[in-house]
């Protein structure tokens, strides 16, 4: 089973593509968890994309794909993947789509987790990330059991870089120019599904379970 996540930044992708995972027992690749890491360890990959996400915008369609595909190619992806965060534009679906059909596959489910700007801004504000194990929690919806400290793993919880509220405006405004028709694209090919991304992380998560039935 081969899942897109769509949606805006901050709409709940990773919360609910890391249920997904664990529930079907699939790997959760996130392009933005592969740049942070790849940031952390000062790779080169990782010098490069830096400055496009501080400044909130994407990093070139090439190098993106190039790493996203290398990644699908892995042992783990065989029986399917949630890909949380890619595509992003209409080249990489465009060269998703064309690596697939080499191989005969194809994706099984685009899943569009909705949420107007106006929450969005609140989400991501509020946003902590674990800068080890990738784990998000919300100050204010989804806190951690002990404050400032990672539920899983016990490492301290960090505001991401490039969620301060003037990077947030920019990110959203990519996300309406290059990704929204993404979603028109997976609705001409018959896999598109939409989901209430307003809803408490648990009605969100049963919405989607009752799609990939
Ligand atoms: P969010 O969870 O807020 O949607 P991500 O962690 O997915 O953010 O992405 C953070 C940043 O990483 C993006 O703003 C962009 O700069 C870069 N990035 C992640 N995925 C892609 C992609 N598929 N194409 C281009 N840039 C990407
Ligand atoms: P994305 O991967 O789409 O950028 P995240 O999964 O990181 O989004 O979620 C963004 C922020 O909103 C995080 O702080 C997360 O804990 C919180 N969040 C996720 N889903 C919900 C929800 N259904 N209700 C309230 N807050 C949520
Ligand atoms: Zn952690």
């Amino acid at each position: 089973m081969k899942i897109i996540m769509l949606g805006a930044p901050g709409a709940g992708k990773g919360t609910q593509a890391e249920k997904i995972a664990e529930k079907y027992g699939l790997p959760h690749i996130s392009t933005g968890d592969i740049f942070r890491k790849n940031i952390k360890e000062g790779t080169e990959l990782g010098r490069e994309a830096k400055g496009y996400m501080d400044k909130g915008a994407l990093v070139p369609d090439e190098l993106t794909v190039r790493m996203l595909l290398d990644r699908v190619s892995k042992n783990d992806c065989k029986e399917g993947y949630i890909l949380d965060g890619f595509p992003r534009t209409i080249p990489q679906a465009e060269a998703l789509d064309a690596e697939l059909t080499k191989l005969g596959e194809k994706i099984d489910y685009a899943v569009d987790v909705e949420v107007p700007d106006e929450n969005i801004v609140k989400r991501m504000s509020g946003r902590r990330a674990c800068p080890k194990c990738q784990a998000t929690y919300h100050l204010e919806f989804i806190p951690p059991k002990q404050e400032g400290v990672c539920d899983e793993c016990g490492t301290g919880l960090v505001i991401r870089d490039d969620d301060k509220p003037e990077t947030v405006q920019k990110r959203l405004s990519v996300y309406h120019e290059q990704t929204q028709p993404l979603i028109d694209f997976y609705g001409k090919k018959n896999v598109l599904h939409t989901v209430d991304g307003t809803q408490d992380v648990e009605d969100v998560f049963k919405a989607i379970k009752d799609i990939l039935k």
